[in-house]
C-alpha cells in the first residue's frame, strides 16, 4: 500500500510534467500541442485520483509528498516529446514494479486495479512514440506545412472525464 502512496506523486509529477510542456507549447504558438499536454495533464490526475480512491476503499491512509519541479523547455516539439517518450517509459516500469509486488503478495485485488494501468501504459507509451515518428517527418519547408497540420490535429483532442468506477 505504501507503494501504491508513492504513485500518487508520480501521476502529479507527470500532470505537473505536461502542464508545463503546455505551456512551453503555448509560448511557441504552436496550441494545438499545447491543448493536447493540457489534456494530458488532466489525465495524469484523474490517474493519481484512481491510485488515490483505491487506497481509500482498502481503508489505507494516503499520504501526499512534495513534488519536484518539472523542466520548463525543450530544444524543439519533437525533443519534447522524445521526453514524454522516455518519461511514460520509466512510468510503465514503476507500474511493472508495483504489478510484480502485488503478485508476490497474492494481493489479487491491488493486481486487478493496476491491471488497468497495464493497459492504460501500451496507450501513452504508443501516443508518445507515434507523435514523435510524425515529429521526425517535420524539417525543411515541407515539413512546416505539417506541422502546422499536426498542431491542427492535436488541438482536436477533447477531454473525457473518467467513468465512475465500480
Ligand atoms: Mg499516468
Amino acid at each position: 500500500m505504501e507503494a501504491i502512496n508513492e504513485q500518487i506523486k508520480w501521476e502529479l509529477y507527470s500532470a505537473y510534467l505536461y502542464l508545463s510542456m503546455s505551456s512551453w507549447f503555448e509560448s511557441i504558438g504552436l496550441k494545438g500541442f499545447a491543448n493536447w499536454e493540457r489534456i494530458q495533464a488532466m489525465e495524469e490526475r484523474d490517474h493519481a485520483m484512481r491510485f488515490y480512491s483505491y487506497i481509500i476503499s482498502r481503508g489505507g491512509r494516503v499520504i501526499l509528498q512534495s513534488i519536484d519541479a518539472p523542466p520548463s523547455e525543450w530544444e524543439s516539439p519533437l525533443a519534447a516529446f522524445e521526453f514524454q517518450l522516455s518519461h511514460e517509459k520509466a512510468v510503465t516500469a514503476r507500474i511493472e514494479n508495483l504489478m510484480n509486488i502485488a503478485l508476490e503478495e497474492k494481493d489479487h485485488a491491488s493486481a486487478s486495479m493496476l491491471q488497468w494501468f497495464i493497459n492504460e501504459q501500451i496507450e501513452e507509451e504508443e501516443n508518445a512514440s507515434s507523435t514523435v515518428e510524425q515529429l521526425k517527418m517535420v524539417g525543411g519547408e515541407t515539413g512546416k506545412g505539417l506541422l502546422y497540420m499536426l498542431d491542427k490535429d492535436m488541438s482536436a483532442r477533447v477531454y473525457n472525464p473518467p467513468v465512475a468506477q465500480e
